[in-house]
């Protein structure tokens, strides 16, 4: 039988109902018990790592998420992952780039109703994250609602009901029909992982509105190191904002500027309009094409916690990692 390490950090799964709401409470132990069946599939070892509403997770959380993995990475076949929904698809994406090439399953799963509520999603599907973990699925993924989506393309897009994630710009990585993984795609990987530890996390967002001026970016600019720029359609921005000169004075200074789109699906191609088109071309400004805002994210902070310099940077931020991006770039 296959050897599962199931590492608990908290979330809705996880769950009671206190006189303050909905937390985090239960441990991996517990969560297990309440799924007997579990023991058919595989033998489990239980760490309890964290035990948070994903909200509260932080950048530190997913470094010690990865370190417990490379910490006992030969000592199992798999892993499943239990975590907060909110902010899975970060962890997801981080993990992606913390763990590259992994031959073995790391599964991220939680649930939209906590595991003792009559009606939960919780059982089912912790049921087939095990089902995912111990079978020939390599990388890093998330298992919810009976479906297998790439951690680097996950996005939470639904609040309430039970099919909370999303695949944006890529397909699943396969469905689970009555408890049978059907695998579409195999994620390629290596014969070992390459393991990372550090993250700079001095990497900030700026959603743009109209009437938008550069005071805000300024002021993001100023504190960290990295700007990613949520800008309209397939990107720009506005011409009478100052955000221009922001950029190019920014970028000057030696910060890292990524222009994506609040639009979910089908990403960026900055040079297509007026607006977008001199600060691809002649600042020379990165843009985000089909990746998600979650993984731009998580990209930027692995990259810039190892290099500085412009041309690595986006040497880096163009390759393609757990087929993050497929844009062709440049
Ligand atoms: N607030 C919860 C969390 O992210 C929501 C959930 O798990 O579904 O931890």
């Amino acid at each position: 039988m296959k050897k599962i390490l199931l590492i608990g950090t908290g979330g809705t799964i996880a769950s009671e109902m206190t006189e303050g709401g909905l937390t985090p409470e239960l441990t991996t132990e517990q969560l297990l018990s309440q799924v007997p069946a579990i023991s058919g599939i595989c033998d489990v070892d239980c760490i309890q790592l964290l035990n948070l509403d994903s909200t509260n997770i932080i950048p530190g959380h997913w470094q010690t998420m990865a370190r417990c993995v490379w910490a006992r990475y030969e000592a199992y076949d798999g892993f499943v992952i239990t975590h907060g929904t909110d902010t899975m698809a970060y962890t997801a994406a981080a993990l992606s780039y913390l763990i590259q090439g992994s031959p073995k399953p790391i599964v991220l799963t939680g649930a939209q109703k906590p595991i003792g509520f009559d009606s939960t999603d919780s059982k089912v599907n912790l049921m087939d994250a095990f089902r995912c973990a111990a079978e020939d699925l390599p990388g890093v993924s998330i298992v919810f609602n009976n479906r297998v989506i790439l951690g680097t393309r996950a996005k939470k897009t639904r609040s309430k009901s039970f099919q909370a994630f999303s695949s944006i710009n890529y397909p699943d990585l396969g469905v689970l029909r009555d408890g049978v993984l059907l695998r579409y795609i195999r994620q390629e990987c290596k014969a070992a992982p390459v393991f990372y530890d550090r993250l700079n996390t001095q990497v900030a967002l700026l959603k743009l509105v109209p009437g938008v001026t550069r005071g805000l970016a300024d002021y993001l600019l100023e504190r960290n190191d990295a700007l990613i720029i949520e800008s309209f359609g397939v990107g720009g921005l506005p011409e009478d904002s100052g955000l221009y000169d922001c950029v190019r004075d920014a970028m000057e200074a030696g910060k890292t500027v990524v222009l994506t789109t609040q639009v979910e699906n089908e990403g960026s191609d900055l040079g297509v309009y007026h607006v977008g088109h001199a600060l691809k071309n002649d600042l020379g400004v990165l843009e985000a094409y089909d990746m998600t805002c979650e993984a731009v994210v998580a990209k930027l902070m692995w990259i810039l916690g190892q290099t500085r310099r412009r041309e690595e940077v986006a040497r880096l931020f163009y390759t393609p990692v757990a087929q993050d991006i497929l844009w062709p770039a440049g």
